[in-house]
């Protein structure tokens, strides 16, 4: 056994189905009675549907999360907890309104009760990523990691299928990343491992049938793990890069990590082959790990090139110019040549 340091987290995480109901009994355990809603606009009628559930618990829903957490977004919602005098903060939906309550919990020290109906796996980290100017900035602290998890599969059920598919991949990445951080441990590789097996054998049954509750049971815990994943150890190039596309290009979150996931899996191969094993060993005995995530993603019909998502060729450059300033760390050392044919190739999806 390999020497290792492991950093366990606090948090509170409920799991199953049905469980929306113990939302009310989570606040009050808390010491909170003044619960405000989150979520975005598209799911601003699920908002009041919790809202009325929670009944005198709610004072109100800010229904505007947005996708990589701009400031005057939060800015605005703070004025609102503080019209409304809220003492918790509940997030119902995925990383962009999760992110928000993150934001109002970093100014405020607001508790959160976090519902994610995504795969994103924001609720288990400390992370907290915040956009403006056109940078994205994260930074990692204890202050955003939430209180309650209250993970109710019923919730996932209405995800649409391409997002549950992106969003699918987008938390296999995190433990991908995992299980070649140098921080890896024996504890988050097998929660890694696991999580990318729960994944990637649910997606194609939730594909068939978007109602199937075991599939989608079975996604909702390996979002929670490779979740896991992302809070225990430091990440590496693929969300360097996806950080800098989605912040700077604004390029979709969900979409950006299933293009770039295999390039960013291939350019780390030959640096880190125990991780390559164990990933070629979750997605059921492939033989390239690279080639086997890029093959899933064409199988599950995700999107396969930067270019189809809003990225311009002429933007490449300064997209491999940010990546390499002030990288994160990788089993591979960062040089820009191979950073630029990786994001070349995610560029046009060629396969591995
Ligand atoms: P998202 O939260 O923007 O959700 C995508 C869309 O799906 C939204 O319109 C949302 O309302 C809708 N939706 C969500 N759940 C639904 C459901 N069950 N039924 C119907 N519609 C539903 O996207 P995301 O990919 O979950 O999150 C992306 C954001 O999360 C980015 O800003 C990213 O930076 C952040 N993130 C942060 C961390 C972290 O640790 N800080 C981790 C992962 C992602």
């Amino acid at each position: 056994m390999q020497p290792f340091v492991y950093n366990a987290l606090p948090s509170r995480v409920i799991f199953g189905s049905g469980t929306i109901v113990q939302l009310a009994d989570e606040i009050k355990a808390l010491g909170a009675s003044r619960a405000l809603v989150l979520t975005t606009k598209h799911q601003q009628r699920d908002g009041e549907r919790l809202c009325e559930q929670l009944g005198s618990l709610a004072v109100g829903l800010y229904a505007n999360a947005t996708m990589h957490t701009p400031v005057d977004v939060t800015n605005d919602a703070l004025e609102y907890v503080a019209r409304t005098r809220a003492d918790c903060v509940v997030a119902l939906g995925g990383g962009s309104t999760i992110g928000l309550g993150k934001a109002i919990a970093l100014h405020t020290d607001l508790p959160q009760v976090v519902i994610p109906t995504t795969y994103a796996g924001s609720e288990a980290t400390p992370i907290i990523g915040q956009t403006e100017n056109g940078l994205k900035t994260t930074q990692r602290t204890l202050k955003v990691l939430p209180e309650v998890v209250l993970y109710d599969v019923d919730l996932t059920l209405t995800l649409p299928p391409e997002i549950t598919v992106t969003s699918g991949l987008n938390a296999i990445a995190h433990a991908v990343e995992a299980l070649y951080s140098k921080d890896a441990n024996p504890l988050i590789s097998q929660l890694a491992e696991q999580g990318i097996a729960s994944l990637a054998s649910a997606l194609p049954r939730i594909q068939k049938n978007p109602e199937d509750l075991e599939a989608r049971s079975d996604a909702l815990f390996g979002a929670w793990a490779c979740g896991v994943c992302l809070g225990a150890v430091g990440m590496s190039i693929h969300h360097k890069l996806c950080h800098t596309l989605g912040g700077t290009f604004n390029l979709p979150h969900a979409e950006t990590h299933s293009i770039v996931l295999p390039h960013a899996t291939a350019y780390n191969s030959a640096a880190a082959p125990d991780a390559m094993a164990r990933i070629c060993r979750a997605l059921g005995g492939v033989s390239d790990a690279a080639a086997g995530l890029y093959d899933l993603a064409v199988s599950l019909g995700a999107p396969t090139q930067l270019k189809d998502i809003g990225l311009r060729e002429q933007d490449l450059a300064q997209a491999v110019e940010i990546a390499c300033s002030s990288p994160y760390w990788n089993p591979r050392p960062i040089e820009a040549d191979g950073i630029k044919q990786l994001l070349a190739n995610a560029f046009l999806g060629r396969r591995p």
